[in-house]
């Protein structure tokens, strides 16, 4: 039994606001105390900077910071902590692979493949390589549930595609993609896969290995962490192949006026002053999770979904965009008659926090016809009477605008 009173009572914003019903959990995750403290003790007590000073203070926080790139290493059994860059989130991790990694390599007439339901982090970066190389960004089709068509994926994939980008988890469907199995397709043609683990890294485990990735994004936000950090696992063939795309401090081996050679991975794609608070915080978070009970964490969330998808189906007119067997905890919803803007805020007057609009994934919206949707997305400090009090609201809000 998890004991939900307990892991709420550690995030403070609940105190300070014992009426927010926070349901925007994949916009980004609230902080435990103790990864506030940590980031906090980091400036009161030790702030220097890192790779840089040699006294002692300065010694100490390099020697955190590292310490805290295999803790990542070990959340994600990655072989090694030179397989994780820091970068400063999920968008950032995806640049650095579409411009470092695909830039090169990429030729006239060749592809990109991603899904239809890409955040437009893991489309854009792609699109603009694509674009500038002349080749072709491939998207493989979703059916009216939200759940992709492999049957196509299987015929699309050729000689031609370079690269297969998928999301985890739809943070706009909530659907949980099959990444074993596309990545086990991707591989028998030996095309490098990247997974954007967004909306995955605070509620599955993961493992690299197991799943054999190319690549692997996350930010450090969505994890009970910081803004502002955020990680690329790599493969060392792969990152080592990389020619870093920003240049500058701490990322050398030797500079002279005519040639710079780059420091080893992961520091060459590091430069200049990185979040080092965020990847304290970020070390912190990741302890956070850790002491969790992942596998009753993951059972309670599939319970909490079932439970609010349920009472919301039976509220007439309402409609949930996302339907796939195999879902995360995230509900999109559409209201008839009623814009989701206008849902959002009214929710809000009554202090319940959920997105509204096309979450970022403007195509996934003309897909399905619509301006956007309502979203309410959990994790492990929801509990069971905000599902009501979100229901009961929603019914109100019919009955103002009817
Ligand atoms: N990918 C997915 C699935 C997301 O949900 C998000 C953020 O909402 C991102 C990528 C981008 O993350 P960030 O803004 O932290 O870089």
């Amino acid at each position: 039994m998890i004991d939900l009173k307990k892991i709420r009572a550690e995030f403070p914003i609940f105190s300070h606001h014992p009426k927010l019903v926070y349901l925007d959990n994949a916009a980004t995750t609230h902080k435990p105390q103790s990864v506030i403290t940590a980031i906090s003790d980091f400036y009161q007590k030790e702030n220097t900077n890192i790779h840089r000073g040699i006294y002692p203070l300065a010694a100490q926080t390099t020697q955190k910071y590292e310490q805290v790139r295999n803790k990542v290493a070990q959340f994600l059994n990655a072989p090694n902590s030179n397989n994780i860059v820091y970068t400063s989130g999920t968008t950032a991790s995806t640049n650095l692979v579409a411009h470092s990694f695909l830039n090169t390599r990429l030729k006239k007439g060749d592809e990109v493949i991603i899904s239809a339901m890409e955040h437009h982090a893991n489309l854009i970066p792609w699109q603009m390589i694509c674009k500038k190389n002349g080749a072709n960004l491939s998207i493989i089709p979703m059916n009216k549930e939200g759940e992709l068509d492999l049957v196509s994926f299987r015929k699309m994939i050729s000689e031609k595609t370079k690269m297969v980008a998928i999301v985890h988890v739809s943070n706009s469907l909530g659907t949980v993609n099959p990444i074993e199995e596309i990545i086990e397709i991707s591989h028998q043609k030996n095309i490098p896969v990247l997974v954007d683990a967004a909306q995955s890294v605070a509620h599955y485990p993961i493992d690299v290995q197991a799943l054999d990735v190319d690549f692997l994004t996350f930010s450090g936000h969505k994890l009970f962490g910081p803004t502002g950090i955020g990680i690329l696992y790599g493969k060392e063939q792969y990152l080592s192949a990389m020619h870093p795309y920003q240049f500058g401090g701490d990322m050398i081996k030797n500079v002279t006026f005519e040639e710079t050679t780059f420091a080893d991975v992961p520091q060459r794609f590091e430069a200049g002053t990185t979040n080092v608070a965020g990847v304290i915080g970020l070390g912190t978070a990741i302890d956070f999770v850790n002491q969790l009970d992942r596998r009753a964490i993951i059972n309670y969330l599939n319970d909490l979904t079932l439970d609010a998808t349920g009472k919301l189906l039976k509220i007439n007119g309402l409609e949930i965009v996302g339907t796939a067997k195999n879902k995360s905890s995230i509900i999109s919803f559409a209201l008839r008659n009623i814009h989701p803007h206008d849902v959002a805020t009214f929710l809000g007057t009554d202090h319940i926090a959920v997105r509204a609009g096309n979450h970022c994934t403007q195509p996934v919206m003309d897909y399905f016809n619509l301006p956007g949707t309502t979203r309410a997305s959990f994790t492990i400090y929801n509990q069971p009477e905000e599902v009501d009090f979100l229901v009961e609201k929603i019914k109100e809000i019919q009955q103002f605008f009817s």
